[in-house]
């Protein structure tokens, strides 16, 4: 069983329950699992891989929550660049048809990769659309060669425009195919045990795209299966609320009761525009939150009421949201955007750096339905990143470094350790060359954007 020290730290913020932040700091880990936290001078001297982190700070891998990796390839498309959520998903869908199985693949490796460096340990993403003989076993392929820990979830649309819905015919599929397809995935790949390397979520896209139906039948396929859970979109802007008014005569915290989507298996991404009665309902019975605020902002969609969220006891986690609507996987940024957008209203003080993030970390793995992670202490999984902080964007700042990481300009992490595997050294990916992989990554994005 290979041994892990990481030692010396400036700091260690646990994110433990005293929420312990440990000077000089360091980490012993057993198997991908934590064994010792606590001072450098009392844990053991050596490991079979000791990491050196003088200079750095060591917080625990974030958590994503909410993504779509395909949209790597669509980032800043000029016709996309200044249109709200509809008329932006209308420009795209017709790119995102000419998706090929290896454009799933690269992308989710991109993707998986940018998340990393930028401190993440375990992501979860929203695949939703499968266009020429694209499967959901694409991206967990490659997300495995990252090493990161991944939920996948499998997505859907059966709702195209001739019934109402929004995509076009051609990119959405049978409900009877979407439902065997997730019991499939869930069958071959789902695994529920503590320190699960992947496990699969389903997740019907959004009240505009899939009908009522499928939401119900969804739900009742995951919960057949432990530790499955439910994804969706929910109130992201107000043309999405009224839609669900025109099409249900229903709130959009009303449509998800309505479905059975309520509940502490399921999550509801953006969730922007939720009504007080819903922000209770989520509050009362567990109904997590992915909070996305640079998609959100980038959409013009709103800003998400998480300070309500979270004092209605909501569980939020974050999420960068697909790379079309942010255009970056950068996790730490994130929690940057989430502390200084909820400031926005006029309460400096309405969101901390310590509990952004405490938001991506703690809060999403208790949206993810985990408690294997988020936290450094014995029993946790061995997943931790550290940045190193002496260098020109943290200098003036190092009285808090904690705090640091969160109000100053967001740098990559230099060491991702997930499963106690070291996944990026020294600000590299330890598994694959990334010049290649942009390369390529780069001739799939412009074939998609000419058509070729
Ligand atoms: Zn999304």
């Amino acid at each position: 069983m290979p041994t892990l020290l990481a030692k010396n730290a400036l700091v260690v913020a646990t994110l433990d329950d005293e929420r312990r932040e440990i000077p000089d700091g360091a980490i012993f880990a057993r198997d991908g699992v934590i064994e010792q936290v606590g001072p450098s001078v009392s844990l053991p001297q050596t490991a079979d891989e000791v990491l050196d982190l003088t200079g750095h700070v060591v917080i625990p891998g974030l958590v994503n929550t909410h993504h779509h990796f395909y949209q790597t390839l669509t980032r800043a498309v000029p016709d996309a660049q200044n249109k709200e959520l509809f008329d932006w998903l209308v420009t795209l869908y017709p790119i995102w048809a000419r998706i090929t199985p290896e454009g799933i693949r690269v992308s989710a490796k991109l993707a998986a990769a940018e998340l990393a460096l930028s401190g993440c340990t375990t992501a979860s993403d929203h695949l939703y659309l499968f266009p020429n003989g694209s499967r959901l076993d694409d991206e967990i392929e490659a997300v495995q060669e990252v090493g990161l820990r991944f939920h996948a979830s499998r997505g859907s649309m059966s709702l195209g425009a001739s019934h109402g819905g929004l995509p076009p015919d051609s990119l959405v599929e049978d409900e009877d195919a979407i439902l065997a397809d997730c019991q499939r995935v869930i069958e071959t790949y789902h695994d529920n045990a503590r320190y699960a390397m992947l496990r699969i979520t389903v997740a019907p896209c959004s009240p505009f795209s899939v009908t009522q139906d499928l939401m119900r039948e969804a739900a009742a396929l995951a919960r057949a299966y432990p530790g499955v859970r439910l994804h969706t979109h929910l109130a992201e802007t107000r043309p999405d609320v009224q839609y669900s008014l025109d099409q249900f005569g229903l709130l959009p915290g009303e449509y998800a009761e309505d479905v059975g989507w309520i509940g502490d298996d399921c999550w509801h991404a953006h969730c922007v525009h939720l009504s007080p009665d819903a922000i209770a309902l989520f509050g009362r019975t567990g109904t997590g939150v992915a909070h996305c605020p640079g998609s959100n902002a980038r959409l013009a969609s709103g800003i998400s009421p998480v300070v309500e969220m979270l004092r209605a006891g909501v569980p939020v986690g974050l999420g960068v949201d697909g790379s079309a609507s942010n255009d970056s996987s950068h996790l730490l940024n994130e929690a940057r955007l989430a502390m200084l957008f909820q400031r926005v209203k006029g309460d400096p003080a309405a969101l901390t750096a310590r509990q952004a993030l405490e938001l991506a970390t703690l809060g999403g793995a208790r949206v993810l339905g985990r408690d294997d992670i988020g936290a450094l202490k014995p029993g946790m999984a061995a997943d931790f990143v550290a940045f190193d902080v002496r260098g020109i964007d943290y200098a003036g700042a190092l009285h808090d470094p904690v705090a640091a990481l969160l109000f100053c300009a967001s740098t990559n992490a230099a060491f991702n350790v997930t499963h106690g595997r070291v996944i990026v050294r020294e600000g590299r990916l330890a598994s694959l060359e990334i010049e290649p992989l942009i390369e390529r990554h780069n001739a799939l994005a412009r074939a998609l954007l000419s058509g070729d």
